[in-house]
């Protein structure tokens, strides 16, 4: 007889974003299963950039340290034409933070941190780790999901509350549900190179694009001892042409690098979003929902904040806290911040994938102009606030992400989230007592422990003229105003006849 498992949630793909879901899960006590048909972490050079929010969420996982190994801080972006003139340009500082703790962005090794979130989901006792088991096919049942997987040792089946698709771009389980993407009309072909440095490496230190019709080229310092370079391909050439050492030495040859091919790739980047990100209790995360070329590096930071908005909602829904209908505001708040990001990316992506010389002078005087006029080239990258039954949409602040002070004492940092922990948090600085709640951390911010943390909490609630937020799990705010008030709107906001029943 086939044998036969059962989970709360299937994680189908254990790459970053799977592997992300899976712990988020985990540590909130839900049961998991999570195959992959892989036994090892994708080998190939992939994302090289994530930004502050991600690394809150590495931070949540408990892998903050672990993470940090593997990346340097990024200080500067710049386009540059063929001449090295600064077309577009943004740096900061490697000490500045952004308000949620961490710096702005981080360039890293992807591999090592893969294999961390995996090692992490490993080590979880709530969850059941199948690796080397493909996902074949699914179907609905009266309970929930049964799917059918490939097992090392035959044919498995699984029963599911819900599962997830974090399968990629290929996604057989966005297949399975007949899930369509949207294609946002950009399709080039790269061939993408890391590379090793040796000490004392004189590579450029900032994230370039060198916006050259001859040869389109990023160059990119990815994590410590590691350099990135990437080449679009002319038309007519192949994979297994630009794939070739010589090739590629002679495509670094201008760069005078003492470096060791370490990987390579070809890869086409484009943009594309899923239609619908859940059909029924089958939902889809990260690469299977949407891919953005990789100019603003966001692809993997757009999936992990899928993760991160999915796991506390279906914890909720599974702990009989939320009603389903929570998990529609999954795609209703992350898909407009995805569309944010690949607009940006393909805007990027245009500037820099120009082969024709006269469309390049254009473009260089148009930027250049730009420039000095102090105008902006590109498209904002600052997605909007969430909106939807998940905030309380016209409350100031709802929907934005909480800020993380970080306070810092002899050698020790502490940050916001580490004292006040994972769930909802409820942090007033009114007097008005908040109504008990079990389910929800209350704290004002004369408590104590908030004291390393109270003047910038303080501002904060003053900026938005607010006696108190009520703070998500994934800390995006879900609203300010009374304590009161707030608690009973996010009642209502998880399903109130749901939340009501319970004691
Ligand atoms: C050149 C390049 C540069 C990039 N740069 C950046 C960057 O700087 N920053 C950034 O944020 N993003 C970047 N990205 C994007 C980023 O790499 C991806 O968005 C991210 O890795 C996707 O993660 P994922 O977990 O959704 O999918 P994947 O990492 O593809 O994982 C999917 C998993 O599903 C498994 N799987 C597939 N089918 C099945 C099945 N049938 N059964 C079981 N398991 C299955 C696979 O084995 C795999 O482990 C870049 C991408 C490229 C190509």
């Amino acid at each position: 007889m086939t044998p036969r498992v059962s989970c709360q949630v299937l994680v189908v793909g254990l790459g970053p974003v799977g592997a992300t879901l899976a712990g988020l899960l985990a540590d909130a006590g839900i049961r998991v299963l999570a195959i992959d048909k892989s036994n090892d972490v994708y080998p190939l050079p992939r994302a090289g950039h994530f930004d502050h929010e991600i690394m809150r969420v590495f931070q949540q996982l408990g892998l903050a340290d672990t993470v940090l190994a593997h990346t340097r801080v990024a200080i500067g972006y710049e386009f540059r034409n063929a001449k090295g003139d600064v077309l577009w340009g943004l740096s900061s500082d490697e000490d500045q933070l952004a308000a949620t703790g961490w710096a702005t962005s981080y360039m890293f090794n992807q591999p090592p941190v893969d294999r961390a979130l995996r090692d992490k989901v490993l080590a979880a006792p709530s969850v059941d780790v199948r690796l080397g088991t493909e996902f074949s096919s699914l179907r609905a049942t009266a309970a929930g999901v049964e799917v059918t997987a490939a097992s090392p040792t035959g044919e498995l089946l699984i029963d599911a509350d819900y599962v997830v698709g974090c399968d990629g771009a290929w996604s057989p389980v966005r297949e399975a549900v007949g899930i369509k993407l949207a294609d946002l009309k950009f399709d080039e072909p790269w061939l993408v190179i890391d590379a090793l440095t040796k000490p004392g490496s004189t590579l450029p230190r900032i994230n370039l694009q060198i916006c050259d019709p001859v040869r389109p080229t990023s160059c990119l310092p990815l994590g410590p001892g590691r350099h990135r370079w990437e080449f679009m391909m002319r038309p007519g050439e192949t994979a297994e042409q630009v794939l070739e050492d010589d090739f590629i030495h002679a495509l670094l040859t201008p760069w005078d690098a003492d470096v060791e091919i370490d990987r390579k790739a070809v890869y086409r980047f484009h943009g594309l979003v899923a239609d619908r990100w859940r059909e029924g209790r089958v939902l889809i995360a990260g690469d299977a929902a949407h891919q953005t070329p990789p100019f603003a590096g966001q692809g993997m930071c757009a999936g992990i904040r899928d993760a991160a908005n999915l796991s506390w909602k279906l914890a909720d829904v599974l702990n009989g806290q939320a009603s389903p209908d929570l998990l529609d505001t999954y795609q209703i708040e992350r898909e407009p911040h995805v569309r944010t990001f690949i607009d940006l990316s393909i805007a990027m992506g245009r500037v820099v994938c120009t082969l024709d010389p006269e469309e390049a002078r254009a473009r260089d005087e148009q930027m250049l102009a730009a420039r000095a006029a102090g105008m902006q080239a590109m498209p904002p990258g600052d997605p909007p606030p969430f909106s939807g039954p998940g905030v309380l949409t016209g409350s100031a602040g709802a929907g934005e992400m909480f800020p993380q002070p970080v306070h810092r004492e002899g050698g020790r940092t502490v940050r916001l989230d580490d004292v006040l922990g994972s769930g909802p948090w409820l942090v007033s600085r009114s007097a008005e007592p908040a109504p008990p709640s079990s389910r929800i951390k209350a704290v004002r911010t004369d408590d104590p422990i908030l004291a390393p943390f109270r003047e910038s909490l303080n501002a904060w609630l003053t900026a938005r003229d607010a006696d108190a937020a009520l703070v998500r799990p994934d800390r995006y705010v879900f609203g300010t105003g009374r304590p009161a008030v707030l608690l009973d709107e996010w009642r209502r906001a998880l399903g109130k006849a749901i939340a009501d029943a319970l004691p």
